[in-house]
């Protein structure tokens, strides 16, 4: 597959980090911790929102351990490691939202310890239905204006929002379209090139993130591409902390088509533009109450949360969920018991694979990965497909050492008379790869 430019310049943009975004003299940034974040009101307000997203791998966690207990997701210490070594200076604030304990706690932790920064704490509804869930939201977005105009000494216009939700919809809107490409060819745009496409966008001005995604749009449209034997798969859980670049490729070289996925979904939150009209503020929170996706720090009853991943699934043709939880991350965890229910009933296949930022090797989710496509694959040629009689599962549950921690658990969805022994599938020889669990 050619390489793309607009690739490499994504690439590039995320490889300089938060540092440009900061040292920025048109508009002082303001950081956006996960999931979603009102970005129109800040940017309204003459601010660059930009993605709190934790560090990846590049920083040690020297600080952040001493003010979380261990068994905290790696971008909340990330995210706090940062400002504790000074890499967040230039920042003019900081936003959270009620997502979870973990982001509750890092936002007093922060007012705490930067208190210089303007620290912002939104309040999403967590019961979605009735007229009245509209008007807090709307409240609640005014009281953050309001915050920011006696913080920044400037009236935070209506208008201006309106303005900024103009200026959101076009990436937004093309990022769909790179994503609908992606469902509908696979193999013309990889998962491991879309995935610096959408990321980029949390450090740069939607105007120049747009003009990327336009860029790449125009060259993977040009580009010559062959379909191969690999698996149709929705990776879904990793909403919030984000995947290590290696493990996407090594998903896709284990033989999988990511064909939807649930990263960086909080700018990606809407499945249509953000409509323009009077009130933009009463418009930006109605299209979070109607439009938003469905994900697991968000409780809707009317858009149920495992029945839009079996909906995703189906309508993109996939042949299996891969479940990718952040390690420690507890909406994910939680979710994973009604997910797996759904699944099981669907008789959709499934694998959890487990990931925290600073994973640096994938050999054993390559050999995993590998055989739960093999087996998949397998079954195909054998003309045994999806919600067929004569289906069993059956899961093994291993801890792995290479990354520290990591629990991956297969499931078998081989007719049972050809099931093996070991919780793995696939050839002898596979088998011989697979990861075996250890024995103390
Ligand atoms: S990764 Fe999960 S637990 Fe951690 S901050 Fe995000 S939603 Fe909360």
């Amino acid at each position: 597959m050619e390489t793309s430019p607009a690739v490499e310049q994504a690439r590039a943009v995320l490889a300089a980090g938060l540092a440009p975004a900061l040292k920025r003299s048109d508009a002082p940034a303001f950081g956006c911790f996960p999931v979603y974040s009102p970005f129109e009101l800040y940017r309204a307000a003459g601010l660059l929102p930009v993605g709190l997203m934790g560090a990846g791998g590049t920083v040690d966690i020297v600080h952040a351990d001493a003010r979380f207990q261990s068994f905290v997701c790696s971008i909340a210490k990330s995210s706090l490691e940062l400002g504790l070594q000074k890499r967040l200076a230039g920042m003019e604030g900081e936003v959270f939202h009620s997502i979870c304990d973990f982001a509750r706690n890092l936002a007093s932790v922060f007012r705490r310890n930067f208190p210089t920064m303007h620290i912002e704490y939104i309040h999403l509804p967590q019961n979605a239905p009735g007229p009245e869930i509209e008007d807090y939201l709307v409240s609640e977005f005014r009281r953050v204006m309001a915050g920011l105009e006696q913080r920044l000494g400037r009236r935070v216009e209506d208008a201006a929002v309106g303005a900024a939700i103009r200026e959101y919809n076009r990436p937004r809107r093309l990022m769909r379209e790179l994503y609908a490409m992606r469902a509908k060819e696979p193999e013309r745009i990889s998962s491991s090139e879309l995935f610096p496409l959408v990321r980029c966008g949390t450090l740069l001005p939607p105007d120049e993130h747009a003009r990327i995604l336009e860029a790449a749009k125009g060259e993977f449209a040009a580009r010559k591409a062959r379909r191969m034997d690999r698996v149709k798969v929705v990776v879904e859980g990793a909403f919030c902390e984000l995947p290590p670049q290696g493990l996407i490729e090594t998903l896709e070289g284990a033989g999988c088509y990511l064909v939807d996925d649930d990263f960086c979904a909080g700018w990606r939150w809407f499945s249509t533009d953000v409509p323009e009209g009077p009130d933009p503020v009463r418009q930006l929170a109605r299209a979070w109450l109607e439009r938003g996706r469905a994900t697991s720090t968000r409780y809707n009853p009317d858009k149920p949360r495992h029945k839009d991943l079996v909906r995703r699934v189906r309508e993109h043709g996939a042949q299996a969920v891969l479940f990718m939880p952040a390690k420690f991350c507890e909406p994910a965890l939680f979710d994973y018991v009604v997910y797996r229910r759904e699944l099981e009933k669907e008789n959709i296949p499934h694998l959890l694979v487990e990931f925290e930022e600073k994973m640096w090797t994938f050999e054993r989710t390559r050999g995993e990965v590998e055989t739960f496509v093999e087996s998949l694959l397998f079954d195909v040629r054998m003309g045994i497909g999806m919600g067929g009689t004569g289906w069993g599962t059956h899961s093994g549950t291993w801890t792995s050492g290479d990354t520290g921690w990591r629990n991956t658990e297969l499931q078998c969805t081989r007719p049972r008379a050809r099931r093996c022994r070991t919780g793995t599938t696939g050839s002898p020889r596979r088998r011989r790869a697979a990861p075996r669990p250890p024995t103390s």
